[in-house]
């Protein structure tokens, strides 16, 4: 029986990334080739412009600092202009530019990236461990990203999908993902509440759980919430030391601040089984004006970790408090609270939530691999592995069209379970108005400007007549990913235009298969180069036996009973190997490869015959 192919569930984190798949019925979670689970989610060029990926781009970071990036996935889907971007690009020590959309294009080996080209590596590392793992190729996967995702990070998420050669049969949300995980197995029938925060963002989600059905019945977040903020306070407040103690600002220089952040995490990971950690950075920079060089040593109270951050713990509760609002049950009347991603190893956390729902949150769940191991589950059910689970999501977001006055329509209100559709009827508000503008927006506010603005598309050749004559009907669908399709009918002519809202991914078609064909080639040419240096070092092993073998039977008398022609054939043969060593060539490396073996056989084979005489 032909084996059916292995599906795999990614947890592409902020901070880390995962990959689990499920194996003999159970959910378990892939080793990278490094032999731990986590792959930290960061790429770099090096160098010798080398492409590195996961602990090996993270070790070479603080010497590395403009070449590397990390927490890319703070920045997908977003617009170059917002807030969050500009915030973000004053601690970030990589280059981030405009891209062609108001979308961003992060600098690094001499190019502009997009941001899912970047996600797209950090797949493709995750694919190859999966590879590694099953021995053959994986092309299909479950993706997850944080359930307060708008449409835009989740188009840029499945782009990032294409880019690194993966089918993403379903994007699904991590809190979901880790209820199902929680689920598996066990008979669960009630609310249950899961909180996610990780190292970027924040989630939470209420479920309802009966017979493997999971009903999601709210849902919302922060995706700039997370470990990363922590660390942030942590380097303020180093840098604010600093600068009183030697009046030198530490932000302005790029190394230092790699440094700095690295210290940062390790002293909040540190702080959750600890209630003192020192902070100790030698040599962090020089003075302007020449001298020696200045270190910073510092020591961090627990007390203190929560005193800078106690509004950012407040904010987690705030969240979940709206959230429950607005499942419409109170804390206690939950069956369990899970919680998940590895800032909820923070003490002060789950201090936080203990308080708020008046019980220990469930210790059951791994915090770091649940979500992935769901993702795997969901990978296997759609797959028609298991047909008993049925997850039911909603829309974190509410959906809608602008309308006169800068307000907005809503059409589709957050929570709703997906995949949904609803149609509006809109009328012309010009007498003899031939076109209509129809913007789709995304957020809560009442107001056109403040929401995400999806896509905007224009229905043309409307029927001339008096204002409030011609009605077009919108429809908007969102899919079971969350991903949003939009289309518009003139009423009186059956005139229709459906657009696909791929507003600020910032990747046309065009330019997402102009990147997945630049991908293959790189990906050919790693190979082959990989294939190059393997052979280059089999080649030049094989000529130092020779070389040693010749030695050996220049000294032996009449040469140890060589044939004539085998000396001679060797210094050819090794001659040749010289000539294309540096070629860029495989098939000539490995004849150089077979003569240089031939050789040596009828070196040794005669040396020892010559020995034994
Ligand atoms: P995740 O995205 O789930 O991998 O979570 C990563 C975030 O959790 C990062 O900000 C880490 O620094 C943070 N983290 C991991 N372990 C701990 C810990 N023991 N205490 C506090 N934060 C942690």
């Amino acid at each position: 029986m032909a084996e059916s192919e292995p599906l795999i569930g990614i947890d592409l984190g902020t901070t880390n990334s995962i990959v689990a798949t499920v194996q003999d019925g159970q959910p378990v979670v892939i080793k990278n080739r490094t032999g731990v689970a986590l792959t930290p989610s960061v790429v770099a060029v090096s160098k010798n412009a080398k492409r590195l990926v996961g602990s090996i781009a993270k070790r070479q970071a603080i010497t590395n600092p403009q070449e590397t990036v990390y927490a890319a996935k703070r920045l997908i889907g977003r617009k170059f202009s917002s807030h969050e971007v500009q915030d973000a690009l004053r601690s970030l020590p990589y280059a981030v530019v405009a891209g062609q959309h108001d979308d961003l294009r992060i600098r690094m080996g001499g190019r502009d990236l997009s941001v899912p080209e970047i996600s797209a590596m950090i797949l493709q590392e995750l694919k190859a461990d999966a590879e590694a793992h099953f021995g053959r190729p994986v092309t299909k996967a479950v993706v997850t990203v944080p359930a307060y995702f708008n449409d835009a990070q989740r188009q840029a998420t499945k782009d990032a999908g294409r880019i690194a050669g993966l089918e993403v049969l379903r994007i699904i949300n991590e809190p979901t993902a880790a209820a199902l995980a929680y689920g598996f197995g066990r008979t669960v029938n009630g609310r249950v509440a899961v909180l996610d925060l990780g190292g970027g963002t924040f989630d939470v989600s209420v479920l309802e759980i009966s017979q493997g059905v999971f009903d999601v019945v709210a849902t919302g977040g922060d995706t700039y919430l997370g470990g990363e903020d922590w660390d942030n306070r942590i380097i303020e407040w180093l840098v604010f030391g600093f600068a009183k103690e030697h009046g030198l600002d530490l932000r302005k220089d790029r190394m230092a601040l790699q440094r700095l952040k690295d210290a940062a995490e390790k002293a909040k990971v540190e702080l959750s089984s600890v209630r003192e950690s020192h902070v100790n950075l030698p040599f962090i920079c020089t003075p302007p004006g020449g001298g020696a060089a200045l270190h910073l040593q510092a020591t961090l109270t627990r007390d203190k970790l929560e005193d800078l951050t106690s509004d950012l713990a407040e904010r987690v509760v705030g969240i979940t408090t709206e959230v429950l609002g607005e499942a419409g049950v109170r804390p206690s009347e939950l069956k369990e609270v899970i919680l998940v991603g590895g800032m909820t190893r923070m003490p002060k956390i789950v201090e936080a939530v203990r308080g708020y729902f008046r019980r220990e949150p469930c210790k059951g769940v791994h915090p770091e691999e649940v979500v992935a191991l769901g993702a795997a589950i969901q990978a296997h059910a759609l797959a028609g592995q298991d047909s008993e689970l049925l997850l039911l999501d909603v829309t974190p977001q509410s959906l809608g069209v602008a309308i006169a006055g800068g307000y907005v329509r809503r059409v589709i209100p957050k929570n709703t379970t997906v995949p949904t559709s609803a149609t509006e009827v809109f009328a012309t508000s010009k007498d003899f108005q031939r076109t209509v503008k129809i913007m789709v927006l995304q957020g809560e506010h009442e107001m056109a400007q403040a929401n995400e603005l999806l896509g905007e598309f224009a229905l043309t050749g409307l029927r001339e007549a008096p204002r409030g004559q011609v009605e077009i009907e919108v429809t908007f669908d969102i899919n079971a990913e969350g991903i949003v399709s939009v289309s518009a009918k003139d009423r009186g002519t059956g005139l229709r235009q459906s657009i696909t809202v791929t507003a600020s991914s910032g990747l046309t078609e065009e330019e997402l298969k102009r990147i997945i064909e630049e991908q293959r080639e790189y990906l050919l040419a790693a190979r082959l180069s990989e294939e190059l240096k393997t052979k280059r070092v089999e080649l030049d092993s094989l000529a130092r036996d020779v070389v040693d073998a010749l030695t050996r039977a220049r000294l032996l008398p009449g040469g140890g009973g060589l044939a004539a022609d085998a000396m001679p054939r060797a210094e050819q043969a090794l001659e040749h190997a010289r000539r294309v060593r540096d070629a860029e060539d495989v098939a000539a490396l490995t004849r150089a490869c077979e003569l240089l073996s031939g050789c040596l056989t009828q070196l040794r084979g005669s040396a020892q015959s010559g020995a034994r005489r």
